[in-house]
């Protein structure tokens, strides 16, 4: 199985994922915990160019592209092979993510972003996607108040594109809400924790 976590800035999407990675491994469950962009050699390489701080320069449909082709890395050399031998893998963000923040955020448009997924990931999509919604408000006050983290880019996204983000989640939500569970991320983590377990408990055991 195939689950993917996502959301915008804050929701503790990365570490619900950490936490669920040790509980479903306690209960003898073959899990990978993975992350994008990265997750292996060359996807990481692209990673770095993508987030390096000094390419002020990137267009938008470079950046769409890098996350595209680190996309399709990981997912031939990271995700198939552990979902080929059985294994459960947790991804936090994939393509819902590039729909989100490529599409929509940086108004390259949703269907465009899709079609170079497509090509990147032959249609492979997450069987279970838990979206992690949470007011940019709260997500970004949690960021800043959390220290060692780096967040460059919160100084160029203004709360209008955060909400944008939020906005374009909850429409992907409603246009597949079987796939795409919302998580109420507003609450502590200990709650978010317990009700993504549930979720994907459920899911697992089905
Ligand atoms: O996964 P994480 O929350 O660390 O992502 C940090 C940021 O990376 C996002 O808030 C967004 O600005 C950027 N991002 C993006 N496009 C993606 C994935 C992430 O712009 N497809």
């Amino acid at each position: 199985l195939f689950i993917t976590f996502e959301g915008g800035e804050g929701a503790g999407k990365s570490t619900v994922l950490s936490r669920i990675n040790e509980r479903l491994e306690k209960e003898g469950y073959d899990v990978l915990a993975t992350r994008e962009p990265g997750g292996s050699l060359i996807a990481e390489k692209i990673r770095q160019v993508i987030l390096d701080p000094s390419h002020t320069e990137m267009d938008n449909r470079t950046e769409a592209l890098l996350y595209a082709a680190a996309r399709r890395q990981h997912l031939v050399e990271t995700v198939l092979p552990h979902l080929k031998k059985g294994g459960l893998v947790l991804c936090d963000r994939f393509v819902d993510s590039s729909l989100v923040y490529q599409g929509v955020a940086r108004e390259i448009g949703v269907e465009d972003v899709r079609k170079i997924n497509l090509f990147a990931t032959e249609g492979k999509l997450p069987d279970l996607t838990l979206f992690f919604d949470v007011a940019p408000e709260i997500g970004l006050a949690r960021i800043t108040s959390h220290d060692g983290r780096e967040y460059n880019r919160l100084d160029r996204e203004s709360l209008k594109f955060h909400e944008q983000v939020r906005d374009a989640y909850h429409q992907l939500h409603n246009q597949e809400p079987e796939r795409i569970r919302m998580v109420d991320a507003s609450y502590p983590l200990e709650k978010v924790m317990m009700e993504t377990w549930e979720e994907i408990k459920q899911f697992i055991e089905g």
